[in-house]
């Protein structure tokens, strides 16, 4: 899969796109992200992505041309199944659900990240596929959601886990239902110990307690 991901800031992407099970996968072929400065596409000598809302009001609203320049041409680029997605506060909830649906339907994303007072409507409405907001607060940028939307797509596709992580039994798999709880050694930490069902070696019985577990936590969860 080829994630494009459009922002004023590019260089936000780097570190977190260059460890681990991310860096890996690009590194195996398995992903693609590329990143494009939405200042590329500006017209004027200073480069101006920005200007004050119509209506007035605080804050700058970045400007719909330079937006919609670096998606169609990002878009024009490359084929495939292709889904745009914006990100604003007001989007839909994004959710596991909407990560599998992504990373089983589409050959590639293109992730448009807004910055200040938002995105210029105009380029939700004519471009964007899906809205997203990826919780019930304000950030700065788009810049973390678009990461959480590769990070939690790419996890899901074919070969980039490998055996580290199982995808399958993990929280959210099944919806509003979450894992179990996880121990690694030592046996004993500051007074607590692993449950003993754990270093029973007993499979059946480690299967029923994490199943019991996670019916708990997800009804605890959901209370
Ligand atoms: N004025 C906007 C509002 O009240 O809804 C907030 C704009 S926010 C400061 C700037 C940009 O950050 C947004 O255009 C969006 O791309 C991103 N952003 C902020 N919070 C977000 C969230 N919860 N989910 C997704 N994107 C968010």
């Amino acid at each position: 899969m080829q994630f494009d991901i459009i922002s004023i800031f590019p260089e936000s992407f780097a570190s977190y796109f260059g460890v681990s099970i991310l860096k890996r996968a690009q590194e195996d072929r398995l992903i693609e992200i590329h990143t494009h400065n939405v200042r590329d596409y500006a017209y004027d000598k200073h480069k101006t992505v920005d200007d004050t809302p119509y209506g007035g009001g605080a804050g700058m609203v970045l400007k719909p041309e330079p937006l919609a320049e670096a998606i169609e041409d990002v878009r024009n680029k490359t084929g495939g199944r292709t889904r745009i997605i914006v990100f604003s506060a007001k989007g839909k909830p994004y959710a596991q659900e909407d990560a599998r649906r992504l990373a089983a339907e589409y050959d590639r994303l293109i992730l448009v990240c807004g910055r200040y007072e938002g995105i210029d409507e105009r380029v939700v409405e004519l471009f964007a596929d899906e809205e997203f907001s990826i919780g019930e607060y304000v950030l700065t940028g788009g810049e973390i959601p678009a990461m959480i939307v590769v990070d939690s797509v790419a996890r899901l596709l074919p070969g980039v886990l490998g055996n580290e992580i199982s995808a399958e039994t993990e929280s959210h798999t099944e919806e509003g239902v979450v894992e179990y709880p996880q121990y690694t050694k030592p046996e004993e930490f500051r007074g607590a110990r692993v449950p003993d069902v754990l270093l029973s070696g007993h499979h059946k019985r480690i299967e029923e307690w994490r199943k019991d577990q996670s019916e708990e936590m997800t009804r605890k969860r959901n209370k």
